[in-house]
């Protein structure tokens, strides 16, 4: 469409968890949330009266806390059923450990058609993913899919219209239990398996699956989504000079928040 696309026309649901209240979300409340704080919401397990008293967005769902295929595809789950009644134009979903760069999301977004069926990701594997799906008949099959890894997966309004079916109410985690897989592994089966929609390989995500050393300082401001994370015992993080030492930032995020909107007021 001809119009320029806004913040306003997207919805970023943020999957966290009680015990991360205080480390990994504050990190992002402080960083990009604070650009992005009306149209982000953050779905949690356990309810938060510092994060009320922040005004934030919260949801607070029925959902186990523990890292479950099932406690993870309810939050999903709830996840869809906002984006749905919120109206908004574009699904975006983060995990608590991953950096949203506002303007370069815009961007990506902008380029698409905005009432296309439009699934974009980095995918973690680099084939699409193999699942024994359960059929009526107590038997499986096996399908193939890919999938954008957990950290980041954008839908366009259309598409996630289309998945109402396997996604819907109740129905989003019938599907996961059906093919024994995570949120984000869902989402992969219903748009290219059920709906036969494919996946749009975006390499502007970047989750701490991959080796983030790769990534150059210079195409930072570019990138949509960034991580941290362990991997193999040692912190896997962008290797980004700035602000903060490592000691103080060891996700760098808070230097890169710094070198993209340096008026912040608490950036040196
Ligand atoms: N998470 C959760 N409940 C848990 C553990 C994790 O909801 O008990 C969320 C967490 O907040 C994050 C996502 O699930 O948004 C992925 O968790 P994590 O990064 O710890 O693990 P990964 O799957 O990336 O290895
Ligand atoms: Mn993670």
């Amino acid at each position: 469409s001809s119009s320029r696309l806004e913040l306003q026309q997207v919805f970023i649901a943020v999957k966290t968890t009680g015990r991360f209240h205080g480390t990994r979300l504050a990190l992002l409340l402080r960083t990009w949330i604070s650009r992005t704080r009306a149209q982000t919401f953050i779905f949690t397990d356990m309810e938060d009266e510092n994060l009320r008293a922040e005004g934030v967005n919260v949801v607070v769902t029925g959902c186990h806390s523990d890292h479950s295929q099932q406690a993870l595809s309810c939050k999903m789950s709830a996840e869809y059923d906002a984006f749905m009644a919120s109206g908004k134009r574009w699904f975006c979903h983060v995990d608590d450990d991953n950096y949203l760069n506002a303007e370069a999301l815009l961007a990506l977004l902008s380029g698409f058609p905005q009432d296309g069926d439009v699934y974009v990701g980095k995918p973690s594997l680099d084939r699409p993913i193999r699942a024994h799906e359960l059929t009526e008949g107590n038997t499986t099959r096996e399908v193939h899919f890919w999938f954008a890894t957990g950290g980041a997966g954008f839908l366009s309004r259309r598409l996630a219209e289309k998945m109402a079916p396997w996604a819907s109410g109740s129905r989003f985690e019938q599907t996961s239990a059906r093919i024994r897989l995570p949120d984000d592994c869902t989402v992969g089966f219903i748009v290219e398996e059920r709906l036969g929609v494919s996946m749009v390989h975006s390499s502007l995500f970047h989750s701490h699956l991959e080796n983030l050393l790769l990534i150059s300082h210079s195409s930072v401001p570019q990138q949509v989504t960034l991580s941290y994370g362990m991997f193999e015992n040692k912190l896997n993080s962008i290797e980004f000079k700035g602000s903060f030492s490592k000691e103080d930032d060891p996700s760098r995020f808070k230097s890169v928040h710094c070198a993209l909107y340096p008026l912040t007021s608490w950036c040196p």
